[in-house]
């Protein structure tokens, strides 16, 4: 990091040849940076300058990666943006060598830390005591809210361990292909996000009685439904039952069924369990040339301490993994990890490629307007986010989680889809970093938000839960921020301190990543 009295250029890897603006007004032509570097132009915060000449072809280089190509020459002190550079190829699938294991760092464990959470009969822990409301099919999701909103007014007061009453409404279960390869994907997710650890085994399924997705199978990954027939039969009623009598029967029914759940719910306490515990999904939204600096290597030195002490960090977000992957391949540990690393690229690929979809598609308009030319410099500063640690295990979209340790999950980058299969892979705590601001949260899980420059982070003071822009302006280190961000995890999985989109009131809905066809 380059740093006179009032300008900030950030230049990350020795070989790079530009170097990012990080004074919060950017800084205007004639300006003086490294010496001998003369701006040629004005640079707004977070874009990319020329530190050197650069010729027609020739590689721009930043995290010591090439990220683009000249398309035409740019002078020393240019600014240096997505028009004036080429996008290389992605790396090429079948010609990434596969690991080996003498390459892969050893963490040193660390370990004393703990957290105050929900223990499971499964083993478990929950960071929330929440009453989960599953739906089989969209048509009942009215239903779902009107239950949801009478047990907050009556029933709630009367169970004061339980946190909240959620309902997990989708757009699937009708008009849907059920049983085409590809159906596996929402299937899985809803019947996973049943066994999330913050609704303690407790979730019941509201259905409608035509739909093609059977309210029961929701309930098959979930222990507690599968050994008791008397359990099963409190977890799940349809609104079509003949039994009831009007829409206010239809609520009666579903509020005496409730009681059963907020009665267990209730039994729960929080006990000290050890950060091992920890299932962290870590996701961006809004990203900006900062992210790669300050937001996302916090998160990844936050990442290595949860790995290091123990417990499991999930990243996602295939699209923003794809033109690195070249870098992740020889930090899996063994072939087959790594191959399923490839195969969750190959099957995005064709995804793509399916839909007519190439690679512009990604970053978005204000990706772009943070600084950020295009999806390679994306994906090398996303990736940051996955620490150091080995990848010991890649999951597809909406399976669950079976090994500590660092996790690639597979899911689009959409962050409300990425959010609700991390929600299905079993997460416990949520870390989101955002450059350009997003209000994105989850009732289900804590929403950590990291915000990678001060300009936001001060502006949106009440949406963002941590600036990790003190470590473009020299306040922080990486390593203090990832510490502060651990421990903030820690506090905000205990309950101790409420994430900013809790105290709001901000939530987004629950969306299932469904490649297969409608009818
Ligand atoms: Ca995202």
């Amino acid at each position: 990091m380059t740093k006179s009295t009032n300008h900030i250029v950030i230049k990350i890897a020795e070989t790079d040849n530009v170097a990012v603006i990080a004074n919060s007004e950017g800084l205007p032509e004639g300006t003086i940076i490294n010496d001998d570097i003369r701006l040629l132009q004005n640079i707004p915060m977070g874009h990319k300058v020329a530190l050197l000449n650069i010729g027609l072809g020739e590689k721009i280089i930043r995290y010591g990666q090439v990220i683009g190509f000249a398309n035409r020459p740019i002078k020393a002190g240019e600014w240096v943006e997505e028009s004036k550079m080429l996008l290389p190829e992605p790396p090429d699938l079948n010609s990434i060598p596969m690991p080996d294991n003498k390459t892969l760092s050893e963490l040193k464990p660390i370990e004393g830390y703990t957290f105050l959470g929900y223990r499971n009969s499964d083993g478990s822990v929950g960071t929330k005591n929440i009453l989960g409301i599953t739906t089989s099919v969209q048509c009942v999701a009215g239903l779902a809210q009107y239950i949801v909103k009478k047990i907050k007014q009556k029933l709630l007061p009367k169970y004061p361990n339980v946190d909240d009453v959620v309902a997990l409404n989708h757009s699937y279960g009708c008009g849907i292909a059920i049983n085409v390869p590809s159906a596996i994907i929402p299937i899985r997710t809803l019947q996973n996000i049943t066994t999330n650890p913050n609704f303690g085994g407790e979730v019941l399924v509201i259905g409608l009685g035509c739909e093609k997705l059977p309210p029961e199978s929701l309930l098959l990954q979930n222990g507690n439904s599968k050994t008791n027939s008397d359990k099963k039969f409190s977890n799940v009623f349809y609104m079509q039952d003949e039994s009831f009598y009007g829409f206010s029967g239809i609520v009666e029914a579903g509020l005496k069924m409730t009681e059963i759940h907020l009665k267990e719910l209730n039994k729960r306490k929080r006990e000290i369990c050890p950060a091992a515990d920890l299932v962290v999904g870590m996701q961006c939204g809004g990203s900006d040339a900062f992210s790669g600096i300050t937001s996302n290597p916090a998160a990844g030195y936050a990442a290595d301490l949860i790995v290091k002490a123990g417990g499991s960090v999930m990243f996602s977000e295939v699209t923003e993994v794809r033109d690195a992957v070249h870098l992740l391949v020889p930090r899996t540990i063994n072939p087959e990890v790594g191959k399923a690393l490839l195969d969750e690229m190959k099957w995005y690929d064709n995804y793509l490629e399916q839909g007519q979809a190439d690679r512009s598609a990604n970053p978005t308009p204000g990706n772009k307007l943070g600084g950020l030319s295009n999806i390679v410099e994306k994906a090398l500063g996303s990736i940051v986010k996955s620490g150091t640690s080995p990848i010991v295990d890649v999951l597809g979209p909406g399976e669950k989680i079976h090994r500590k340790g660092l996790i690639f999950a597979a899911t689009p980058a959409s962050d409300f889809i990425c959010g609700t299969l991390q929600l299905a892979a079993g997460m416990n705590m949520h870390v989101f970093m955002t450059g350009r601001g997003t209000p994105y949260g989850l009732s289900m899980v804590p929403v950590i938000k990291v915000g990678s420059n001060s300009k936001l982070s001060k502006r949106w003071f009440d949406l963002i839960d941590l600036d990790a822009g003190k470590i473009a302006t020299g306040e922080k280190s990486i390593e203090e921020m990832g510490w502060e961000l651990f421990h903030l995890i820690l506090d905000v999985a205990s309950g101790k301190k409420e994430v900013a989109c809790d105290k709001l009131g901000l939530h987004n809905d629950l969306v299932l990543f469904n490649p297969g066809p409608v009818t």
